[in-house]
């Protein structure tokens, strides 16, 4: 069974609409997704902080110190992994998790990063011309693994 679908009941195009409202609020019109540019906008208009955590056995998470709003994320892990980590870390704060996440509240997530490192109306016009996924999956600074499961969902294979 694939790994998305025990979260049905998850709201995905809410988590995905919410995803394309960033992308437009903050100005990408290309990709790779300019994660920083992404970051500055959540800064100015969430004051939401980032910072590099000492995690051993995480990727990321999101946290409040001094009532600020703040995405911890390992340094230790591959540039590719780190994106999808802090993406779907910006998914629960706007999505307003709490930190104890439940299954639907990480598929949301999960389906917010997928859609803002991956937005469909690019794929759309991306995969006909690239089907390549390993190929198309460096276009978008995103795994090979999470492209696919990300087409799937979509639909477009
Ligand atoms: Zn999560």
């Amino acid at each position: 069974m694939r790994k998305s679908e025990p979260h049905l009941r998850a709201n995905v195009g809410g988590a995905r609409n919410i995803a394309r409202k960033l992308l437009k609020d903050a100005q990408i019109t290309e990709v790779p997704v300019n994660l920083r540019k992404v970051l500055d906008y959540l800064k100015t208009r969430h004051d939401l902080e980032i910072w590099r955590f000492p995690f051993k056995e995480m990727d990321g998470m999101l946290v409040t110190i001094d009532g600020q709003p703040t995405i911890g994320f390992n340094p230790d892990t591959s540039w590719v992994r780190r994106r999808f980590t802090i993406a779907h870390e910006i998914g629960h704060f706007l999505m307003g998790h709490t930190c104890n996440s439940n299954e639907n509240a990480e598929a949301e997530a999960g389906q917010f990063a997928a859609e803002l490192l991956m937005p469909l109306a690019f794929l759309k016009v991306d995969f006909p011309n690239e089907p390549d996924l390993e190929k198309l999956s460096y276009r978008y600074i995103v795994s090979k693994e999470a492209l696919t499961w990300h087409l799937m969902d979509c639909r477009l294979i």
